[in-house]
């Protein structure tokens, strides 16, 4: 059996530079090249995960099937390779120091004095290898969080450095830098990439290839500047430079040849293939035949796109695949009032309400739904969004006028979602929640089977609370479908109602499913749902 290759990507001068899209795009090429691949992210700060973290800190907490809150760096990855990953897929420092206090605590290091080498940079080093995935990779791809020169990264970087020491041969480094444009001497400035390149060497890593962030493509002089000073092969200076969209970079790194120099070094045959289809996919992306479509995103954090990155994604995933492009229309739910929604949503065609926690702009939320079911216009509800979407049919379709969420009114006298069994008495915030895929079954002759044409389906979640099963009777008997159900423990996972174009609502979270080339289900029926709602207002703008 061939031997496993180990690829590490660092970073340099400035953090944001877009490692995370570039390692997923070399997974896009080393995938295409027929290796199995599998890429993990190496976070150096001290939390466990960043399921505890402020969107406004982290952006989105991403959820893997085996109930891992983690990066969102793990959905480009799993968007980009078209594979589901797991826990071992994300570590931490807390993680790594968790793991080593508890054997210290056990007795494990036999009298030893623990320290950050070897104890800590040996448990880092047994995770490069341990990706828990069933099959063997041919291509493991790891990723350091931060920038090369942090204090905090310096024990991932030593025990990358140890590991290459120990598996000469079978690695390569990748090192992300900058190359900035100087606007008032109209010149790429290389100095920056020199630097960081030299505080790499300093820990004992000499880059194999540099990869730089620039505005514009470079020119053959730049790259030969950069090769000559950092010390690799002029083949090996890949300029990423600012693309159309992060589906472009594959791409790009292809036609500078990054999958070749990497083949090279690690002794792997090259087999190209053309990535026709990733290329449709990006045209069409480009180059839509219908017109946009204009989704309203209802949420709490409407300037951070990072909060709602694989929403977006999905909805990005769905329009190239029906020929459209989107427009997103970022909507502050505390904004929105029963006077105010109408301004807000009357120009939209489709209401997405994504996932959210804590009561600030729930009203305002349950108002959009409200205006979405009246006004007929396509509603998709990601989790929060369905317990809004059950509020508001409670309120103002059942009649019960104080229904709410116990999440936002512990006292309410009609609690249409409570907090689950087995969530009584949780008081750790840490990794407690309903989390990973759960099967849901799919009523037959409902729009969620024809969507998904499958009787069983499996969804990942991420909340504490849930319908409350008293109410199902009175709100079916007001028309609400109940068409996914999770077979372990009786819980709502889909509801849809269906006299309306398209209202749909789930308590999972289909966006950390969707695919470039594989659009998720009930993102493409929204989009679908979309378009043909344009096109409704226009005939009537006609008219
Ligand atoms: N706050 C809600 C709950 O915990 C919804 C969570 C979410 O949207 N991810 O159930």
């Amino acid at each position: 059996m061939p031997k496993t290759k180990y690829i590490f990507f660092t970073g340099g001068v400035v953090s944001s530079l877009g490692k995370g899209i570039a390692a997923a795009s070399l997974g896009v090429l080393l995938k295409n090249q027929g290796y199995n691949v599998t890429i993990q992210k190496f976070d150096p700060y001290l939390n466990v995960d960043p399921g505890t973290m402020s969107p406004y800190q982290h952006g989105e907490v991403f959820v893997t099937d085996d109930g891992c809150e983690t990066d969102l760096d793990l959905g480009h990855y799993e968007r980009f390779i078209d594979k589901s990953l797991s826990r071992a897929n994300n570590i931490t420092s807390g993680m790594v120091y968790w793991d080593v206090l508890n054997k210290e605590r056990r007795g494990d290091y036999l009298g030893a004095t623990v320290q950050i080498i070897p104890h800590v940079t040996n448990e880092i080093k047994s995770r490069i290898t341990h990706t828990l995935t069933d099959d063997v990779s041919d291509i493991i791809i790891t990723e350091i969080g931060g920038t090369v020169g942090d204090i905090e990264s310096l024990p991932f970087i030593e025990a990358i450095r140890q590991f290459q020491y120990e598996h000469d041969e079978d690695c390569v480094h990748v090192h992300l830098t900058l190359v900035p444009y100087l606007e008032s001497s109209g010149e790429f400035k290389t100095k920056p990439t020199q630097h960081s390149t030299k505080e790499l060497r300093a820990i004992g890593i000499q880059p194999d290839i540099i990869l730089c962030r620039s505005h514009m493509p470079l020119d053959k002089d730049i790259k030969k500047k950069v090769a000559l000073f950092c010390d690799v092969k002029p083949e090996a200076v890949i300029a990423a430079h600012n693309a159309k969209s992060i589906y472009d970079v594959p791409l790009i790194l292809e036609q500078q040849g990054m999958d070749r120099v990497i083949c090279n070094k690690l002794g792997l045959v090259e087999s190209k293939s053309d990535l026709e289809e990733w290329k449709r996919f990006v045209q069409n992306m480009h180059d839509p035949t219908n017109l946009p479509v204009k989704i309203a995103i209802v949420g709490k954090y409407t300037n951070l796109s990072d909060c709602y990155l694989s929403v977006v994604e999905s909805l990005r995933h769905a329009a190239a695949n029906t020929n459209c492009n989107i427009e997103i229309k970022w909507v502050n739910s505390e904004d929105l009032r029963s006077d105010t929604v109408a301004s807000q949503l009357n120009d939209v065609d489709g209401v997405l309400i994504p996932g959210g926690f804590g009561e600030r702009g729930i009203k305002g939320k349950v108002q959009a739904a409200r205006y979405a079911r009246e006004h007929r216009i396509p509603y998709l509800g990601l989790c929060l969004g369905m317990q809004v979407a059950v509020i508001d049919f409670a309120q103002h379709v059942c009649g019960l006028t104080d229904a709410m969420s116990v999440e936002f009114d512990p006292n309410t006298p009609n609690p249409v979602i409570h907090l689950m069994d087995e969530q009584e008495g949780v008081v750790n915030k840490g990794g407690t929640m309903r989390l990973g895929q759960y099967p849901c079954e799919v009523k037959e002759h409902t729009r969620l089977h024809d969507l998904y044409k499958e009787p069983l389906i499996y969804e990942r979640h991420r909340h504490r609370y849930e319908f409350n099963n008293e109410y199902k009777s009175v709100m079916e008997s007001h028309g609400l479908v109940f068409s996914g159900i999770c077979p372990d423990n009786q819980l709502v996972e889909v509801i849809e109602n269906p006299d309306h174009p398209y209202f749909m609502a789930c308590q999972y979270h289909p966006e950390f499913k969707s695919r470039p080339l594989k659009p998720h289900p009930l993102f493409y029926g929204f989009v679908e749902a979309a378009k043909a709602f344009t096109g409704t207002q226009q005939e009537l703008f006609v008219r």
